[in-house]
């Protein structure tokens, strides 16, 4: 007979795949629960983010005759009559295969919610992702609530963190926790046990935390706290289900934060506290455990890493001897000696792949758009270092370039003055793969307060602009012509206009024959199996796009099982 857990938590996704490492571990709810169990309380987790899960509800005939297709368009998509007539004799059944899956989703939602009803389970957390699986989400919420009306949902995740309270307008979700849940959901799941309603229970969370939103570490702007959060931080405990269709590719907590801080668009400035570093013998603790469970792939948790801190970090792995090998996100800095020794040292530790915000080359849309805190010859300067520490340790280590394009425009600046500067500084940064991303005004940022005059304007307002924003399903494989408008303009662009936009720098990036948007930690994974040259990058984003487009999970499941493989053989060298 099963028991009732104190709380389910449950990974929202959505009905496709939209990157590769979509099937990563989930280390936050594996985190959550592991700090829970601890605690006395018991907790479930309901993931189906697996790569051995996405085709369920497809017929296999249908992603045979889809992957066929897409194969051929992607064969043909510079013949543009041929490719538009291709296009439209897939779509019918690109339309039959996603109704396939949202049903299966569907189902998926009432299995759920018919577990809820039949437990009685009194909690319910939910991790909210951006898109449509914020519609899975919410939509599982709502039929939750219908069933078990008593039962509390609550929530959380990446998607709240940007958006706040604001995930509460029209949905059915009674609480939502911005940041860190591990202490704050022991005492809610300690509070609803000694309270006889789900009423008594919510007037009580309003009357202590001051409403539905609940703010911890950073954002709660308590540095304290957030120091002595990362000082407990719980090592997750993964079971062996936890890793059973997944990539061995572990999140580490290695601090919180960022040391900038300010750049008028990130949506990581809605935690105010700036970068806290994690006691480092405890991130090496932490490495230690995830080899002996065979994961040897890492990417850091900052929203950048301090290069203090990355020393620290390397020289630590080093000492220890642990073979691993890991990504991180970095800024680009005025460059000296001691830039160039740490590159080494984290390249010896392990580093093979940095995420880099460059934003955009043009140094005046830098600095009064963008904020950033950095010019251009920074970014370059900062890449050839890396590329130089590279060279002298003889180890590889790939750049990611993200940049925004269009964007807001400081006065008597062109938008192809902008394009003219990217470009530029694309030809002679030459990274590994540029991650283009369009301009987006996400609650609390400087472009979104100040909207008007960045150039920003919502034709039904903002909060409806914001409503729409959250479900937006941003896929850089479908026409511009698919996709919907936004309800919002960028200096008289309309929304499409500005994907449009979008689309034109990332033609340019691969007409260099660099890849786009692959992320930093495939950069890290691919080299480590093999995938080493730029012809290489480009196969391994050619396939990956096949099987995203289509549907399909043929190479997605090879190069798993590649990268699984790669990780328990680099862990077996580990001897404690
Ligand atoms: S974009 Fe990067 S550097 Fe700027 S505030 Fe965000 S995390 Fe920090």
């Amino acid at each position: 007979m099963k028991t009732t857990p104190d709380i389910l938590l449950i990974n929202s996704y959505a009905p496709r795949q939209r990157v590769v490492s979509d099937a990563a571990l989930e280390n936050s709810l594996v985190i959550l629960r592991t700090y829970l169990e601890y605690k006395g309380i018991h907790a479930e987790i309901v993931d189906d983010q697996r790569v051995t899960a996405l085709e369920k509800g497809v017929p296999q005939w249908c992603l045979r005759l889809l992957k066929t297709m897409t194969r051929l368009l992607m064969k043909f998509y510079r013949v543009k009559p041929l490719a538009a007539g291709m296009l439209v004799a897939a779509w019918p059944l690109q339309a039959y295969a996603l109704q396939c899956r949202r049903e299966y989703l569907r189902n998926r939602r009432r299995q759920i919610a018919a577990d809820v009803q039949a437990r009685q389970i009194p909690i319910v957390g939910l991790k909210l992702w951006y898109g449509e699986a914020y519609t899975w989400g919410r939509e599982l919420a709502a039929e939750i609530r219908q069933y078990s009306p008593e039962t509390i949902i609550i929530a959380g995740g990446p998607q709240v963190k940007v958006y706040g309270d604001i995930v509460l307008s029209h949905t059915d979700f009674d609480l939502a926790i911005m940041g860190p849940g591990e202490e704050i959901l022991e005492k809610l799941i300690t509070l609803r046990r000694q309270t006889p309603s789900k009423s008594i229970f919510l007037q009580q969370v309003h009357a202590q935390w001051g409403g539905p939103l609940l703010k911890t570490g950073g954002f709660a702007g308590d540095h304290t706290e957030v120091v002595r959060g990362l000082a407990a931080q719980t090592i997750p405990n993964y079971y062996a289900a936890d890793l059973d269709g997944k990539i061995l590719f572990h999140t580490i907590v290695d601090g919180v934060g960022c040391s900038w801080n300010n750049c008028n668009f990130c949506s990581h400035t809605r935690c105010t506290v700036p970068f806290t570093p994690r006691p480092v013998e405890d991130i090496i603790t932490e490495i230690k455990a995830m080899l002996q469970r065979g994961i040897s792939f890492f990417r850091f948790s900052s929203s950048e890493t301090p290069m203090v801190h990355g020393r620290e970090i390397a020289e630590a792995i080093l000492t220890h001897g642990l073979n691993i090998r890991f990504s991180m996100f970095v800024r680009a800095a005025n460059v000296s000696a001691e830039t160039l020794a740490t590159y080494r040292l984290l390249i010896q530790a392990g580093l093979r792949a940095v995420f880099m915000g460059g934003e955009t080359g043009h140094d005046g849309v830098n600095r009064e758009i963008m904020n950033k805190g950095i010019e251009r010859k920074d970014i370059i300067n900062t890449i050839v270092t890396i590329r130089l520490a590279s060279d002298a340790v003889r180890l590889p280590c790939r750049v990611g370039l993200s940049l925004i394009y269009p964007c807001p425009l400081p006065p008597g600046i062109s938008m192809e003055e902008v394009f003219q500067a990217n470009v530029t500084l694309i030809d002679e940064a030459l990274p590994d793969t540029v991650i283009v991303n369009p301009p987006g005004p996400f609650p609390e940022t400087n472009w979104y307060k100040d909207a008007a005059k960045f150039g920003f304007k919502f034709s039904e307002g903002a909060a409806t602009f914001t409503q729409r924003f959250m479900e937006y399903e941003y896929s850089i494989y479908k026409p511009v012509e698919f996709w919907d408008d936004l309800g919002s303009s960028l200096n008289d662009m309309e929304s499409k206009t500005v994907l449009k936009e979008t689309g034109k720098l990332r033609a340019y990036v691969a007409s260099l024959g660099i890849p786009t948007d692959i992320s930093d930690e495939y950069l890290m994974m691919t080299e480590a199996i093999g995938l080493q040259s730029k012809l290489d990058l480009v196969r391994f984003k050619q396939k990956t796009l096949l099987d995203i487009i289509s549907g399909s999970t043929d190479y997605t499941r090879e190069i798993t099982a590649s990268i699984n493989a790669a990780s328990r053989r680099l862990a077996r060298t580990y001897t404690r």
